[in-house]
């Protein structure tokens, strides 16, 4: 049962994200057939669909997508992520797949500390052991091995490991981005998004060029005073600048 690592691996996305976010968002514009507008070389198409994208013009964008398969994240992470709605999940089951020897994910903070790291680590075993019991006397008691599963793991820890694969478009990418990729968030939903967030520069420049957490939208910091890790100025202080005419 050993500690493991974020991976993160793009599985699919749109084939030619360029050509489809550029004829869906010239078809709003256009009276021609949006199936006839892809005249236009790479260029020129990626150079208004970064115009457009960050216009505030957003629904366009929901025609492509990004599947990713994540691992080494623990339960807490997928519990969050899982709440933004606009979004695909299939994550492995504890049902049918038995935790006899689960893998767990450390916070860096109790990583860092060799004493509270060692006790973690022996309360992982510990669980393991009432766990792999727990399996045991469901079984002798008649129960089928998917209902052992089932009732045993109400005994595990959120620092389990587990598997999952999201599919969320680029609208909800944004979105996502906006609130995973801030200081503020948790950290390894944080790591997570941000490893997410290169991938898809990578990959369509054109609208995630300029993406990350909200403060790089918004041109402030959101989070107020006590919470703002002081990248941008916070809305106060935006609020509060008085115009001169020489800016
Ligand atoms: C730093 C941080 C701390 C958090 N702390 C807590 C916490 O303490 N407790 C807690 O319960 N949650 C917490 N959350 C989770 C948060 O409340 C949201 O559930 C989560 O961020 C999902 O995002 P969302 O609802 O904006 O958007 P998504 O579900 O990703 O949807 C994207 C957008 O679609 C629109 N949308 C989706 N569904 C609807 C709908 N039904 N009606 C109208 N518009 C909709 C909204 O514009 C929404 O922003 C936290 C999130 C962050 C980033």
């Amino acid at each position: 049962m050993p500690q493991v690592a974020l991976n993160v691996k793009l599985i699919e996305t749109t084939q030619n994200p360029v050509a489809v976010l550029y004829s869906a968002y010239r078809q709003c514009y256009s009276a021609e057939f949006a199936a006839d507008l892809l005249r236009e070389d790479f260029k020129k198409q990626e150079e208004f669909v970064r115009k457009m994208a960050g216009s505030g013009h957003e629904s366009p964008l929901e025609h492509v997508k990004f599947t990713f398969a994540v691992e080494g994240v623990s339960r807490v992470l997928t519990h969050q992520l899982v709440r933004h709605r606009i979004a695909s999940y299939s994550q492995q089951s504890q049902r049918y797949v038995k935790e006899a020897d689960f893998d767990f994910i450390i916070p860096p903070s109790i990583e860092e500390d060799e004493e509270l790291k060692s006790r973690f680590i022996e309360t992982m075993s510990r669980i393991q052991t009432d766990y792999n019991k727990m399996l045991k006397a469901l079984i002798e008691k008649g129960r089928t091995h998917e209902e052992a599963n089932e009732d045993a793991r109400f005994v595990l820890p959120q620092a389990i490991e587990t598997k999952i694969v999201v599919t969320m478009n680029c609208r909800e990418l944004l979105h996502f981005f906006q609130e995973r990729c801030c200081a503020r968030a948790q950290w390894e939903i944080r790591d997570m998004a941000w490893k997410m967030l290169l991938i898809c520069r990578d990959h369509l420049p054109a609208v995630f060029g300029n993406s990350g957490a909200k403060c790089i939208s918004l041109g402030y910091c959101p989070e107020g005073e006590r919470f703002t890790c002081g990248a941008y100025p916070l809305k106060q202080v935006m609020l509060n600048r008085k115009y001169t005419a020489t800016e």
